[in-house]
């Protein structure tokens, strides 16, 4: 029996779990892969308040080695339901919610906090999945070494894209930017620093149509979205960068989602469920960065603590 359950030990759970700790009650966080959740994944964070420059890696595990010496406890085991434990409600309590792990294990607490961030969106094209990690991959920071020397394209044109585009343009003799607007969502400072670099060339208004090779990835057929004409990009790796998708479904019984999938839920982070709430990527929300997922994590926390009293 704990507490608080968080389910998702990305910056805001781990940041959730800190709030909670330092509340005085207990977390216990669920986390089905690593710790650290898509920031992991980033090279260079360069814009949390505070810290000058800093990589995602070393960010995602100080923040998990704060947590843990507060005494959060921190499983690796992914959570697949909520229940409510039924019957009376001790004296002055709230009543207990059951969270079931894929591993079969029960943890109850009187107030969740789910935190489960989002996954990489796929591009949906034939062969996708048959070649990734031959050639194509969701992270540079993770695959990008493989690549050395040679030539790559990275798919997207958000902050993801371009600093991954940054990053392996470092090792890879070229690396096209495939993007299928003129616009950027990104920094306009990190596209600025790509533009300036000699082996990376921008192939704007353009989609992959196309991922050739056998059985490894040669070659992307790129379509312009204005002239519809088809080009060849040679190319033995595609890193992916498209953005997020959210990954809820297993708790869209508790929580109402969005028509995206995301937990409907306000800058409070309260779901509407008693004693559930949410923080992070996985809600309905207009920023999505590490900033304000430790923030959503921190107010999440605060109003789990409130909620049990
Ligand atoms: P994002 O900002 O949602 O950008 C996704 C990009 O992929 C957009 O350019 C989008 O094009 C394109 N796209 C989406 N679906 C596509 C499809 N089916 N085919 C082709 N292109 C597609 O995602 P993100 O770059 O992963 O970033 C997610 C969030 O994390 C953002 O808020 C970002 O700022 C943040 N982030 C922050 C840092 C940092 O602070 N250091 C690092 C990485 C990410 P359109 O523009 O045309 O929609």
């Amino acid at each position: 029996m704990t507490d608080v359950i968080i389910i998702g030990a990305g910056p805001a759970g781990l940041s959730a779990a800190i709030y909670v700790q330092r509340a005085g009650k207990k977390a216990v966080v669920l986390e089905a892969m690593t710790y650290g959740g898509q920031i992991v994944n980033t090279p260079e964070v360069e814009n949390y308040p505070g810290i000058q420059k800093i990589s995602g890696f070393e960010f995602a595990t100080a923040l998990y080695e704060q947590a843990v010496s507060l005494g959060a406890e921190v499983v690796f085991d992914r959570a697949v339901s909520i229940e409510e434990v039924t019957g009376e409600p001790e004296e002055g309590q709230p009543t207990v919610k059951r969270v079931v792990t894929e591993s079969g294990a029960t943890y109850e607490g009187y107030a969740v906090i789910l935190a489960t961030g989002a996954k990489n969106r796929k591009l949906g094209i034939d062969r996708e999945q048959e070649l990734t990690g031959r050639g194509i991959s969701y992270c540079a920071t993770c695959d990008g070494a493989f690549f050395k020397g040679k030539t790559v394209a990275v798919n997207g044109g958000g902050n993801t894209a371009l600093e991954d585009a940054m990053f392996l343009s470092n090792y890879c003799s070229k690396v096209y930017v495939i993007h299928r607007r003129e616009g950027f969502r990104g920094e306009p400072k990190t596209l600025e620093a790509l533009r300036a670099k000699e082996n990376v060339e921008l192939v704007l208004n353009a989609t992959v149509t196309r991922l050739v090779g056998e059985p490894k990835l040669s070659a992307v057929e790129v379509t312009d979205k204005i002239t519809g004409e088809t080009r060849s990009i040679p190319v033995e790796g595609l890193f992916i960068a498209i953005g997020q998708e959210p990954e809820n479904h297993d708790f869209e019984n508790v929580v109402a989602l969005d028509p995206l999938g995301y937990i409907s839920a306000g800058e409070d982070c309260t779901t509407g469920t008693p004693g559930v709430f949410t923080a992070g990527d996985c809600r309905t929300k207009a920023v999505r960065q590490l900033t304000t997922a430790a923030s959503d994590g921190a107010v999440a926390a605060l109003a789990a603590c409130s909620y049990i009293g």
